[in-house]
């Protein structure tokens, strides 16, 4: 069959790559002049920056299976032990996040009231017929200083968002399902365990299960293994302005490509204007997705300089603890040797979000002067950095904002009556760079709706 799919980000890549090993035709539109989407790795002088993601979680297997079918198993990078400890800006310091139960009990992470509340959990009341947001679903289960301080600042440094306004059952479907199955998280988790799934936790405000895995040229290995494998079934600067169905499938306008089958994993206010005229309400509800602004603030110290490598994954900043920031990845220290000359240090903090949209416009020296600002509150760091490096993403993150799941339901409805046109990406069923190459996998079994 001939496949036309529209975006070459990683899940565009991993859409085409599967089709392809299917044997079907494939074309690969991407109006941008370099593949990758999101995924973009800057490397100058020994400094290895990512501008979108850091890495991906190795408990998913159909992306480590997707790496060793493009043979990129041996460029595999693993994040260090040390970057299991994270740790949270609160009351003026950085505190490690507890990695097991007994430290939690003992550590000033939350109040006494607080910890005390989240043991409660078992105890919570049952969940509202409503979709519910993650930040009520937090509060009602462990509390709402644990939802507050703990969930809120996980949910603004992973997804960029505000966790009154995302929805549970689509931000957390399995955290959803363990509630709805077990009746209890605590419940569920042992369960779990009992069953021998231990090694598989399904990751939370102390963590995500898996450890956090790149390549030793970073995240682009990825996506250039994939381009490599589509070679010149790949049209760059080619941007598809919409999809119109015709007899046998449809056309492409913009690059004037017909197809039978397309998949469409641009973001969906991309996707929305697209789809228009195929579908006016589609094309509407998509375009109630938000996306939200981020902007990564790499800086580069000399480690003399700053007395010494920080240890660690790096830290979540809630609100209202006085830093704007949303958080620090200490890049050199979880993939220690690889992302900086020997005697630097690597960081990459994150600004912006769903509840600070003004920071994405601030100008390159105010984002500097922020970042300086909150680092040294907060990591004591007060050199300046050597080099910097500014990433911004417009609308860097979709929202999967209450009614998502809703939404999608009714698009899906809508285009029915589009044989093989799939909507795919990280707009719909999961941010993650293993959800969308995990949705991409559904399609080897063949091309369906
Ligand atoms: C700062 C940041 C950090 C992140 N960190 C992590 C992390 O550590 N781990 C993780 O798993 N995930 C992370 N993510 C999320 C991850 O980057 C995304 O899930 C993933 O890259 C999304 O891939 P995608 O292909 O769905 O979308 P995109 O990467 O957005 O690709 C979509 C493509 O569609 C193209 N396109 C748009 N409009 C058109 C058009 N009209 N015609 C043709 N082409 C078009 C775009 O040019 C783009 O190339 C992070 C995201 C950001 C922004």
């Amino acid at each position: 069959m001939k496949c036309a799919v529209v975006g070459a980000g990683i899940s565009g890549l991993a859409c085409a790559f599967e089709l392809l090993e299917a044997g079907h035709d494939v074309s690969v539109f991407d109006n941008n002049r370099r593949v990758g989407g999101n995924i973009r790795t800057r490397i100058e002088d020994g400094y290895i920056v990512e501008w979108g993601p850091n890495g991906f979680l190795d408990n998913v297997p159909e992306t480590l299976d997707l790496v060793r079918r493009i043979r990129l198993s041996d460029r595999i990078q693993v994040s260090a032990d040390a970057a299991r400890i994270r740790f949270l800006y609160r009351r003026g310091r950085l505190l490690p996040l507890p990695m097991k139960p007994p430290s939690f009990f003992s550590s000033p992470l939350l109040s006494g009231l607080g910890r005390a509340r989240v043991v409660l959990e078992p105890l919570a009341y049952r969940r509202p017929r409503h979709d519910e947001s993650v930040h009520a679903f937090a509060s009602r289960r462990i509390g709402r200083e644990a939802a507050d301080v703990l969930v809120q600042a996980m949910v603004s440094g992973v997804f960029a968002g505000d966790a009154r306004n995302l929805s549970l059952r689509a931000t957390f479907p399995k955290m959803y399902g363990m509630e709805k199955e077990h009746g209890s998280l605590l419940k569920a988790m042992l369960a779990k365990r009992k069953g021998g799934g231990a090694g598989r936790a399904p990751g939370g405000p102390s963590g995500p299960g898996g450890t956090l895995t790149s390549f030793s040229g970073g995240m682009s290995d990825l996506t250039y293994r994939l381009t490599h494998a589509l070679g010149k079934r790949i049209s760059l600067g080619a941007r598809v302005d919409a999809v119109i169905s015709e007899a046998g499938g449809y056309r492409l306008e913009g690059p004037d490509e017909t197809a039978e089958c397309v998949v469409l994993s641009s973001p969906a206010w991309e996707t929305s204007r697209m789809l228009s005229p195929l579908s006016g309400r589609a094309a509407e509800l998509l375009g109630r997705i938000p996306g939200s602004p981020i902007v990564v603030v790499a800086t580069a110290y000399d480690e003399a300089a700053i007395g010494g490598a920080p240890d660690g994954f790096g830290f979540l900043a809630p609100r209202g603890e006085g830093l704007r920031i949303l958080g620090c990845l200490w890049t050199s220290s979880i993939y220690p040797g690889t992302r900086a000359p020997e005697g630097k240090v690597l960081l990459r903090t994150m600004v912006g979000g769903a509840m600070d949209h003004a920071a994405a416009d601030l100008s390159d020296e105010d984002l500097l002067d922020l970042v300086a600002r909150d680092l040294k509150r907060s990591m004591g760091l007060i050199a300046d950095p050597e080099r910097h490096w500014i990433f911004r993403h417009r609308k860097g993150i979709p929202q999967y904002v209450p009614g998502h799941g809703k939404r999608l339901a009714e698009v899906a409805r809508e285009l029915a009556g589009h044989p093989n046109l799939m909507l795919a990406g990280n707009s719909y069923r999961g941010i993650s760079v293993n959800s969308v190459i995990a949705e991409a996998r559904g399609l080897r079994g063949g091309v369906h709706r």
